[in-house]
């Protein structure tokens, strides 16, 4: 079970509406930054650890600071990321540039800025060796295919448009040796929104199994393993949470198993989480303008989903509570829609809710991650604050 209550009260709520126009996401910083270092502390064991927040989650230069003050990086995977994170004073080896199909500027960009760059094609070594020169440390995003069952979001690894075959990576390193890179690092990310902790366990294993055998096959140094970004979050009130010390201690043990005997200690264990970082920390709250009665009954909002589309885009839960009526009888069932001339515009279909008023203060939850970050602006919809 995971607790879906507010760090604010209706009161709190109003004075805030009252300056700040609804609808507007809002962040949790005492929480972030708790969960921040939950983090780090279930890795304290691997010398080095670093998370690079995936930018794209959250592309918000505040909660960027606040997260760089905590040690992490940024995850970036285009230029206007790169950007951001040099704006808000992430750059250097702080930097992973994890992209794909990416133009020559923003490979010129990512080493402009002195980023770790992570390729996503063998192609791409002379593609970047000719628009951007080779770095001297260079990591490849490894895509396991069959080695790894699917996952909802990003689908069986073989059927993804992301990183090199096994045999790829191994010629890819060695190509990357011969034209003088000296510092290595091997990426993968297959999952996403995934709950199982030993998936991830799973991942580290895979990745510590070919850094050990490409180092010793090709006579390279790895200097770290990137398990990607893709912990979930319980989205649902019947989900739990991924405990992190019990993916922190798996992937200690296949790193104890695997790194020390290969002699590749000190290895660095790094991770490009977006969702977990964020995501249950921010809300978007947005104001009752229509209840309306015909076959069925609906809430309409003067949010929509180019304010969050993760419901209409995935099918995807996200809890709602309805601000001061957190212990009113759920005694009512609602469509929960926006405003777009799309019929797929709505937070939640047949969810129980206390019975809504024109002007209740609807919450949102999980919306830190892959929310503001997605919207648009169809139907000439703005982009809220
Ligand atoms: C999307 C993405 C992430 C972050 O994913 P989350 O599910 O938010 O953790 C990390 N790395 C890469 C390469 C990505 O594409």
């Amino acid at each position: 079970m995971s607790q879906k209550t507010l760090p604010f009260s209706r009161q709190k709520l109003e004075q805030i509406a009252a300056r700040v126009p609804t609808p507007f996401h809002i962040y949790d910083e005492r929480a972030i930054r708790e969960n921040a270092r939950r983090l780090v502390g279930a890795f304290s064991w691997a010398e080095g650890f670093k998370e690079f927040f995936a930018v794209k989650a959250a592309p918000n230069p505040y909660l960027m600071k606040i997260l760089h003050a905590e040690g992490f990086g940024a995850d970036c995977s285009s230029l206007p990321e790169l950007i951001l994170a040099e704006r808000a004073g992430i750059t250097g080896e702080e930097i992973m540039f994890s992209s794909n199909d990416t133009p020559p500027e923003e490979y010129r960009a990512a080493r402009g800025l002195g980023a770790i760059i992570n390729l996503d094609d063998i192609s791409h070594i002379s593609f970047l060796e000719e628009h951007a020169g080779l770095p001297e440390l260079l990591s490849m995003r490894y895509n396991p295919g069959s080695l790894k069952g699917g996952n909802a979001i990003i689908g069986h690894p073989e059927e993804a448009k992301y990183g090199f075959t096994r045999d790829q990576v191994m010629e890819g390193f060695r190509v990357a040796r011969d034209k003088g890179v000296r510092r290595f690092g091997l990426h993968a990310m297959v999952a996403s929104n995934e709950l199982d902790p030993q998936y991830f366990v799973e991942t580290a294993d895979i990745l510590f199994r070919l850094a050990a055998e490409a180092a010793q096959v090709l006579g390279i140094a790895f200097e770290f393993v990137n398990i990607g970004g893709g912990i979930g979050i319980p989205y649902r009130p019947d989900q739990e949470a991924v405990d992190l010390e019990i993916a922190g201690q798996g992937i200690r043990e296949r790193y104890d198993a695997i790194i020390g005997p290969a002699g590749l200690h000190p290895l660095k264990v790094f991770m490009e989480c977006g969702r977990l970082i964020t995501g249950p920390y921010g809300y978007l709250v947005a104001q009752v303008l229509h209840v309306k009665h015909t076959y069925k009954d609906f809430v309409g909002l003067n949010a929509n989903m180019a304010n969050l589309m993760r419901p209409a885009l995935y099918g995807a839960y996200h809890h709602i509570t309805v601000a001061g009526k957190e212990s009113a009888p759920h005694d009512r069932t609602y469509d929960v829609t926006g405003s777009l001339c799309e019929n797929n515009d709505k937070f939640a279909i047949n969810r129980a809710l206390p019975e809504v008023e024109v002007g209740d203060l609807v919450v949102i939850h999980d919306a830190g991650a892959h929310g503001h970050a997605m919207g648009f602006n169809y139907n000439g919809k703005l982009r809220s604050a």
